[in-house]
């Protein structure tokens, strides 16, 4: 049984339809990806999934139980975190007070000895941050900043990490470094949806793609299979990518 299954899924913003019946799953352990051109519906899949908007149709199921009418806070609990596009830390605290955030906020009541451990285990994670954790948030880089709001999102200890596009903006020397990272979090056992412009660094991480068109599936396979299909090449994984050696 996956760990998480779309079946159907239909999604509007008032009139507009932007998932008109997606339908795919992500097994336990797998990076998966979800490619497609801007306003495909990607981060709307994700938006979904976490419960901030609720499906029109269709249903969401996470570890073979339906979640589509739970709201966030309990999806959030049973163990399904979202780092958003854009990153949407709070400015002005800290980096570490940015990163216990994500423990408090999603598993009740915690000491704040035991944030204060979990919070160094993540600076074990990302290292480059450490030297920041008493900088305010909105002093650091987009790179770092990227990985305070992993590391937030990771502190909810999920079973299911949704990543809407860690590699927005960033430079290609610290992209690198935020891909490392999620090959990292698969080797501690986190499963990981990822939503990205940049096919080539997705497909290069994970172990299947899906690959949207204006809320539609286009198709899906393994990233090598996604490779050998010119067609899907030429018009969703984008003219500036190389293809993988
Ligand atoms: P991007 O990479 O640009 O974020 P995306 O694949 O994540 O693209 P979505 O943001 O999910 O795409 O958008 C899917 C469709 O829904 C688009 O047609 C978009 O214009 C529309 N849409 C997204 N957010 C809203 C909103 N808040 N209100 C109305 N329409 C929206």
């Amino acid at each position: 049984m996956p760990l998480l299954t779309l079946d159907k899924l239909v999604v509007r913003y008032g009139e507009i339809e932007a998932l008109h019946g997606l339908s795919m799953a992500v097994e336990a352990g797998e990076v998966v990806t979800l490619l497609g051109a801007n306003g495909a519906g990607k981060s709307t899949t994700l938006r979904a999934i976490s419960g901030l908007l609720k499906p029109a149709g269709g249903d969401i199921r996470f570890d073979g139980r339906s979640i589509t009418t739970l709201g966030p806070e309990a999806i959030v609990r049973l163990g399904i975190a979202h780092v958003p596009e854009g990153r949407r830390l709070f400015p002005g605290l800290s980096t570490r007070e940015n990163i216990m955030l994500g423990g408090a906020s999603n598993r009740g009541r915690i000491a704040k000895s035991v944030l204060m451990k979990e919070s160094d285990e993540m600076f074990d994670l990302f290292p480059d941050i450490r030297p920041f954790a008493d900088a305010l948030s909105w002093t650091l880089s987009g790179g770092q900043q990227q990985m305070v709001a992993v590391a937030r999102g990771l502190m909810a200890k999920p079973r299911l990490l949704l990543l809407d596009e860690p590699s927005l903006g960033l430079a290609p020397v610290i992209v690198q470094k935020v891909f490392a990272i999620i090959g990292e979090i698969r080797r501690r056992g986190t499963t990981v949806l990822l939503v990205e412009q940049n096919a080539r660094m997705a497909l290069s991480v994970a172990d299947r793609g899906y690959v949207l068109e204006t809320g539609h599936l286009a198709t899906s396979g393994r990233p090598a299979e996604l490779w050998a299909n010119d067609e899907v090449r030429a018009a969703y994984l984008g003219g500036r990518i190389e293809k993988a050696t």
